[in-house]
């Protein structure tokens, strides 16, 4: 009958719903003692100047290298992590790891190029976040051109009074911020009236509906343009064929990051393509202030 096939339903739904929370409640039970066994593991993927083909700098992305699950990506736990509050230490144990990384690099003797970190939206609502990222800096000694923020448009719209705050305290230490997810969100203009950031990271949702209508086209032909005038830099993510990046580079997008140039890969692997990249003089390094080591 319908009531038997609504019960069945019903129970379909709870298990599920059951299910659900049961693996939330693991995972929450098993994140800190990740943390302490070193199974998040941060990659690091490339940026390019689309003009030169130029390295610019990468973006540090956070994966779960987990005993029994696997090689878990940042979407399956970074929202579950929003809510319970742990996005914090994790996203602090990020910056640190990349500023470690960093500094053992230099004390190589090694050219070096910045990278971009993730802030998360709750994370940048925290009163204290811009004196965390400068101790950690100054810990390894790292001028505030080494790092970039990003900050996602969608954070916005929480509180954007204290977002401009921050993001202008952030600003006056010296630090680099980028709106990334640009125009994946409500805030757009408004934001971009706002808030002084660097640069725009172009959601990579853009970049696909130009592929389905010309309006797509205009609009990010439009972007590019309202960032000149803005004096801010534009870089797209996601870009995954060699007519992506031209047509990007035809509207005079600047900088590019995605898999037709590179995946997110491990350390080492990111030292190695380094190491090519500056035999190959295709390397831009960031100016140190007050760091040791040589800038080759
Ligand atoms: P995001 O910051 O917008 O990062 C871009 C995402 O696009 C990354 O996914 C990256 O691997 C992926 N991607 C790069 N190139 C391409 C491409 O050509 N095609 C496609 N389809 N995808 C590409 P990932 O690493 O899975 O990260 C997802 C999101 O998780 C990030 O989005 C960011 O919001 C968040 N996230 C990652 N690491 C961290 C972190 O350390 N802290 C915080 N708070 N969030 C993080
Ligand atoms: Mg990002
Ligand atoms: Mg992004
Ligand atoms: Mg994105």
């Amino acid at each position: 009958s319908i009531t038997r096939k609504y019960d069945a339903q019903i129970a379909f739904y709870n298990k599920a719903i059951g299910n659900r929370l049961n693996e939330e409640q693991q995972i929450a039970a098993e994140m800190r003692s990740a943390l302490q066994n070193g199974e998040f593991v941060v990659y690091y993927q490339p940026q390019y100047d689309l003009k030169t083909g130029t390295l610019i700098g990468a973006e540090s992305l956070v994966r779960w290298q987990h005993p029994t699950r696997g090689f878990l990506p940042p979407d399956t736990f970074i929202p579950l992590f929003e809510q319970n509050g742990f996005i914090t230490q994790l996203d602090i144990f990020v910056w640190k790891t990349v500023c470690r990384q960093m500094r053992e690099w230099i004390d190589q003797g090694h050219r070096y190029v910045p990278v971009s970190i993730n802030i998360s939206r709750v994370d940048i609502y925290n009163p204290h976040l811009p004196e965390i990222i400068m101790d950690i800096l100054n810990q390894q000694k790292l001028a505030p051109e080494c790092i970039h923020l990003e900050i996602t448009e969608t954070a916005y719209t929480d509180n954007p009074k204290q977002l401009i705050a921050t993001v202008e305290k952030l600003k006056a230490y010296g630090l680099h911020i980028d709106m990334d997810d640009f125009g994946s969100g409500y805030s757009s203009l408004n934001m971009l009236s706002e808030v002084p950031v660097d640069t725009l990271k172009l959601d990579m949702r853009f970049l696909q509906n130009t592929q389905k209508s010309s309006r797509g086209g205009n609009i990010l032909f439009f972007i590019m343009n309202l960032a000149k005038w803005l004096e801010v830099s534009v870089i797209a993510e996601g870009i995954e064929t060699e007519a992506q990046m031209l047509y990007l580079g035809s509207l005079g997008c600047d900088y590019g990051q995605g898999y037709y140039f590179a995946k997110p890969m491990p350390y080492a692997d990111f030292q190695n393509l380094l190491c090519s990249q500056l035999d190959r003089n295709q390397c831009v390094s960031v100016k140190p202030t007050y760091l040791g080591g040589s800038n080759c």
